[in-house]
């Protein structure tokens, strides 16, 4: 079963003791899930567990019996039922009306919106590196009523058109795990927090060995500068003119050319500090850069 299906079961499967709640629930699974004609309601849900809730909530809701048919693949379920107060309730959210009329006490809205998830909702798998959250309707094409009910839980998705039909959706991780918790998905919220947190240990340690190697690299840059400025100098004999100091310096750094200049300079008697040890080396590298502009 996908991270998605098991969502959507886990929050369907949360007990709402109360009749408005379940109400509201229901609505919101044909707001997601259903086209209708009429009063001919064809309800679309993936996995026969989940469709059986469904069809219980029906049941109960509109007075229908309403055996889950298998169509095509993909675990996808046909409920088909004709109810005149489904399709009224369908029929006013696509005249887009006030979708919260409906609700009656508080957690209404909490119900009809797991609904909607459960009906129209789709969540993308927390190992994967993007997190999608998003939520389509099978009958209504412009779905900003529903973003409202969203916003006004909190819950701020985004609009994208696609052939004409919106849907809504999040890709910020902390919306999504927030949004799992509402709608009593908590299991499921919690392997999303700590898939989350796996990826983000991960890409810090990536960050950092990205940062140490380039370092490594910017080092070795510089030691090679060095290193060729020192050779230059060597090669003309004029080593002795740096001084007794900074001769001793080229010479250890010609002789230790694979070290860094923390323990180069640690090798050094007296021992030099590494920005020290870095500044004489700068300094030699001038004085060779001086001998050469002379020389050409
Ligand atoms: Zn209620």
């Amino acid at each position: 079963m996908s991270f998605s299906s098991e969502t959507k079961l886990e929050a369907a499967s949360f007990q709402m003791k109360k009749p408005c709640c379940r109400r509201a629930f229901i609505s919101g699974v044909l707001l997601g899930g259903a086209d209708a004609s009429g009063g001919d309601i064809s309800l679309y849900i993936e996995g026969l567990e989940l469709a059986e809730i469904c069809a219980k909530m029906i049941r109960e809701q509109f007075g229908r019996e309403t055996v889950p048919e298998k169509i095509g693949g993909r675990g996808i379920l046909l409920l088909a039922f004709s109810s005149k107060s489904a399709g009224e309730l369908l029929h006013n959210c696509r005249l887009q009306a006030d979708l919260s009329a409906q609700f009656k006490c508080e957690e209404c809205a909490c119900a009809f919106l797991r609904g909607v998830f459960v009906g129209g909702g789709t969540v993308s798998a927390p190992d994967k590196k993007n997190y999608h959250l998003e939520i389509k309707s099978r009958s209504v094409e412009n779905l900003s009523a529903l973003s409202l009910v969203f916003a006004d839980a909190g819950y701020a998705l985004k609009t994208s058109v696609r052939l004409g039909k919106q849907s809504l959706y999040s890709k910020d991780s902390g919306v999504i795990e927030e949004f799992l918790f509402y709608i009593g998905a908590s299991k499921q919220a919690f392997d999303f927090m700590n898939a989350k947190i796996g990826h983000e240990i991960k890409n810090d340690i990536n960050r950092r060995t990205n940062c140490e190697t380039s370092n490594i690299a910017r080092s070795t840059a510089s030691a090679a500068k060095h290193i060729s400025a020192i050779r230059y100098l060597s090669e003309r004999g004029r080593l002795s003119e740096l001084g007794p100091e900074l001769e001793y310096t080229a010479q250890m750094r010609l002789k230790y050319p694979e070290m860094s200049l923390l323990q180069l300079g640690q090798t050094m008697t007296p021992a030099v500090s590494k920005p020290g040890l870095y500044h004489r080396l700068e300094k030699i590298c001038a004085f060779a850069e001086n001998i050469k502009s002379k020389d050409l």
